[in-house]
């Protein structure tokens, strides 16, 4: 099969991380006769000073055009004091829209050979874990109507949440086909104790739940979930959550894998092309001196294989390379704690070799 991937690498260690990635699906290419095919777009950064902005026509005709899309980091220093329209970071909130991507898939894993890494006590941690965050990233509080107005005390200011019935099925739908392919487990987590919007959030995934019943489901506040997070992370295989709900339970669950470096990300609309890029930034304190860590990105371009181009063998290749490479002892910069380190391209080649 022939896939086309728009290649947008961005700014600080973007390039250096999405090149990394591609010599790992060029690995799986040859080894399971599939074509990928590569185009470079600007975005970020790199666009602003090219063409005098951060995502130009052709790089979202060509993000449209392609099967998938992996994306590096955008944003620096060089452009922290433009206004916020023309910042790079623009970049990604008009990508996402142009693409119509409304689900954020975040896996949160704790590595066994990363254990020390987490900064839980090592009983809680003991037998890792692996949760898949469904976070919705279209609707909710950060979409709904806004202002500023005169209330009883004076000026106030008021943000809306407001889901319709249509966003939380399409999440709900999913949040159980991911459960699928994984442990079977869904939990929903809403404020429906309080929340309307939550109350149909709820409703909503039980109707869903009705429609999977092979998946085992459960409700939990979002409280309640903030404290199981770090008391018993185990338990959770897939999360489903509204997009402010997730923004910040999806940065909690980052934190307790204990590295920025290994997480990947995927953000899916209605097709099957998505956009996938590491959760860090642009990390421009260690570009252009090799020792970024690349994995988050080359796990991303795993993700891409399964979830675009329903190529799970090959994924998981890639997973079992990253695990072996660091099962080995193998460690970048941001793991290594002052021992001597693999530069991105030496890791890079450990993980080839795996493959
Ligand atoms: P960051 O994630 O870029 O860096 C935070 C820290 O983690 C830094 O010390 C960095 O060296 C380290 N780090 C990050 N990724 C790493 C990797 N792969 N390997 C080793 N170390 C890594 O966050 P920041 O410093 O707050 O932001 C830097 C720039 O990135 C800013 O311009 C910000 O707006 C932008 N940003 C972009 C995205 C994106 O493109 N999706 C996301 C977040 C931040």
């Amino acid at each position: 099969m022939k896939y086309n991937i728009a290649l947008l690498k961005g700014d600080g260690i973007g390039p250096e991380i999405v090149d990394s990635a591609v010599r790992v699906l060029e690995k799986i290419g040859a080894k399971y006769g599939h074509e990928f095919c590569f185009t470079s777009y600007l975005i970020g950064g790199a666009a602003i000073d090219a063409c005098g902005e951060p995502l130009p026509k052709e790089t979202v005709e060509g993000c449209l055009a392609s099967d998938s899309v992996l994306l590096g980091a955008v944003g620096g220093p060089k452009w922290d004091t433009l206004p916020g329209n023309c910042r790079p970071e623009k970049a990604l909130l008009g990508i996402r829209a142009a693409m119509g991507l409304f689900t954020n898939l975040r896996p949160a894993k704790l590595y066994p050979a990363l254990k020390d890494e987490c900064p839980l006590r090592a009983d809680i941690v003991e037998n890792g874990f692996d949760i898949m965050i469904v976070r919705e990233l279209t609707g909710g509080i950060y979409f709904g109507e806004r202002g500023m107005r005169q209330g009883k005390w004076g000026e106030e200011a008021y943000d809306t949440e407001c889901y319709s019935r249509m966003e939380i099925e399409r999440i709900a739908k999913v949040a159980f086909e991911t459960a699928l392919k994984r442990n079977k487990r869904v939990i929903s987590i809403d404020k429906a104790n309080v929340l309307e919007s939550s109350r149909l959030w709820r409703k909503i995934m039980h109707e869903t739940a009705e429609k999977y019943p092979t998946v085992q489901y459960s409700d939990m506040l979002v409280d309640n979930a903030a404290m199981e997070l770090v008391r018993n992370p185990a338990q959770f295989d897939v999360v489903v959550t509204s997009n402010m709900f997730g923004d910040i339970l999806s940065d909690e669950a980052s934190q307790i894998t204990g590295s920025i470096g290994m997480l990947p990300s995927a953000s899916l609309g209605e097709t099957a092309r998505g956009l996938y890029e590491p959760i860090h930034g642009s990390a421009p304190d260690i570009a252009g001196q090799h020792k970024a860590n690349p994995i988050a990105t080359i796990l991303s371009a795993g993700m891409m294989l399964l979830h675009s181009f329903g190529l799970s063998k090959e994924n998981a290749d890639i997973v079992n390379a990253v695990d072996a490479v660091l099962a080995a002892g193998y460690r970048t910069a941001d793991l290594s704690h002052g021992a001597p380190y693999l530069s991105t391209e030496e890791i890079t080649d450990k993980i080839l070799e795996q493959i």
